[in-house]
């Protein structure tokens, strides 16, 4: 049977979700056909052939994609199995199922629940109505394969880890760890796992990064939600890879609370060939910071911030700056932050502005303050609809977004956009700007390593984005 596995972004990587379910049904006799529409042409020919194309989705805005070219693909092929799969089917159950023809719906552990189909496929005859029989959530251990790669486009073009004048790195993209021990309110993780977190074997790890290398991969991304949840397995994993490639270069996602927790693991890191760590700060408020149970506080970002500059480590914070808890003025104490830190070339500028999205099973549905600003769930857009009870908060959201926008299409540095940004949360707050005075890097250069895809999830899909789609 011709299984196509699709997927429509993965936040600029070789989808991993795409390579990993691959193996899996390879094994189970599947002929598999991966269709990466971030980067192939829309086949249709392979879209025709596929009695199961499984659609992965592991964010919102592969979602948003997702639902926008279902429409062509369904017309092409009216009679395949519909399957999504990833973090956000399961969320969006309901729509995926009603609005875009989807007959199964699998989240979390997912590979077994695709074999599954595939044979119940092959066993009982294809069909668009077969009905599911796995949960819409596994959280059941799997034995993980070797993710295959090979029907997957070069890694050379994907995004890359841009290193400054002109100095790419090609970057390949694992999993050491799937889900999350935490429960922060405001993470689609969070309704999927519900605390849990499950580990893949370290020498299928580094397997995958030994295939990857060979395929051109000069740095690796760790996809795990939060990579020190296992401290006992991803030291010694990133040991071994710089054992064994100690060119490489890699980065991660950590936590605040862990890299204060393990701040004596932040020298291992550097040793071990982490070019910089992605850490989900969210808010500098500490009352936002409790609504949203993110574990940590202002000061504790401050640490950090100190304790990485002590181990020379690169920290790439990320934001969630336009919640209904935020004001005008927490906005700019929050720039104000970032310039007294010295932390404005480690922001990409998207990260100022992110808006709340409030998805299906959120844990911030139960808390009084979000019931307060919440209306109707929106399944086209995947969640619910909020209102901030300042309107020139949102009038600054979509300043700001413009800004970021337009200055990355013109290739704008991250100071060059910032100091746009600067100058219009003054302009909210009936301010003048101060000059901003920023200080010359130690090193000359205010670019830090950065992947060129910058790390945002939870974003609408850009105008970019969905004319190249
Ligand atoms: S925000 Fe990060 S640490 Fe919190 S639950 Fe989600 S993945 Fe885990």
């Amino acid at each position: 049977m011709n299984v196509l596995l699709l997927s429509t972004y993965e936040l600029g990587h070789q989808p991993f979700g795409l390579a990993s379910p691959a193996a899996f049904l390879t094994d189970a006799g599947a002929d598999v056909h991966c269709l990466d529409m971030a980067v192939d042409a829309f086949d249709e020919t392979a879209i025709r052939a596929a009695e199961l194309i499984a659609i992965y989705l592991p964010m919102h805005t592969a979602t948003r994609l997702a639902s926008m070219a279902m429409p062509r693909i369904r017309s092409i092929n009216p009679s395949a199995h519909l399957c999504f799969y990833g973090l956000y089917a399961p969320l969006n159950a309901a729509y995926l199922r009603t609005e875009l023809g989807g007959g199964t719906i699998l989240g979390g552990e997912f590979e077994g629940g695709l074999v599954n189909l595939y044979n119940s496929l092959t066993t009982n005859g294809s069909g668009i109505n077969v009905p599911q029989t796995d949960p819409i959530i596994s959280l059941a251990k799997q034995d993980f394969r070797l993710p295959r790669r090979d029907g997957l486009a070069a890694l050379s073009r994907y995004a890359y880890v841009d290193m400054g004048q002109n100095v790419h790195r090609v970057v390949g993209y694992t999993e050491a760890s799937r889900g999350c021990k935490h429960l922060c309110r405001h993470c689609p993780v969070v309704p999927v796992y519900n605390g849990k977190f499950r580990i893949v074997p370290p020498g299928l790890v580094i397997d995958d990064i030994r295939q990857q290398v060979e395929g051109g991969a000069e740095h690796i991304t760790f996809g795990d939600p939060d990579f020190f949840n296992g401290i006992g397995h991803a030291i010694p994993v990133v040991e071994a890879l710089h054992e064994e490639f100690p060119e490489l270069s890699y980065d991660a996602t950590i936590k605040v609370e862990h890299l204060l927790k393990y701040a004596h693991h932040l020298e291992t890191l550097v040793r071990t060939g982490c070019l910089f760590v992605t850490t989900a700060v969210e808010a500098v408020d500490d009352h936002v910071l409790s609504i949203l149970d993110k574990g940590h506080s202002r000061d504790d970002f401050v640490e950090v911030i100190e304790l990485a500059r002590r181990a020379n480590l690169t920290i790439s914070p990320t934001f969630i700056p336009f919640l209904p808890w935020s004001s005008r003025e927490g906005y700019l104490e929050l720039l104000q932050l970032l310039v007294q830190q010295g932390m404005v070339d480690y922001v990409a500028p998207v990260q100022l502005t992110i808006r709340l999205l409030v998805p299906k099973g959120s844990k911030l549905l139960a808390v009084e303050d979000m019931q307060k600003h919440l209306g109707t769930f929106d399944a086209a857009a995947l969640s619910y609809q909020w209102a901030h009870p300042d309107p020139a908060m949102d009038a600054l959201h979509a300043q700001v977004s413009q800004a970021a926008e337009a200055g990355d299409a013109e290739g704008a540095t991250r100071r060059e956009i910032f100091v746009e940004i600067w100058r219009l949360a003054h302009a909210a707050c009936g301010l003048n700007p101060p000059s901003l005075d920023l200080p010359v890097a130690l090193d000359g250069s205010d670019h830090k390593p950065c992947l060129s895809e910058p790390w945002y999830c939870c974003a609408e899909p850009t105008a970019k984005q969905i004319a190249e789609f």
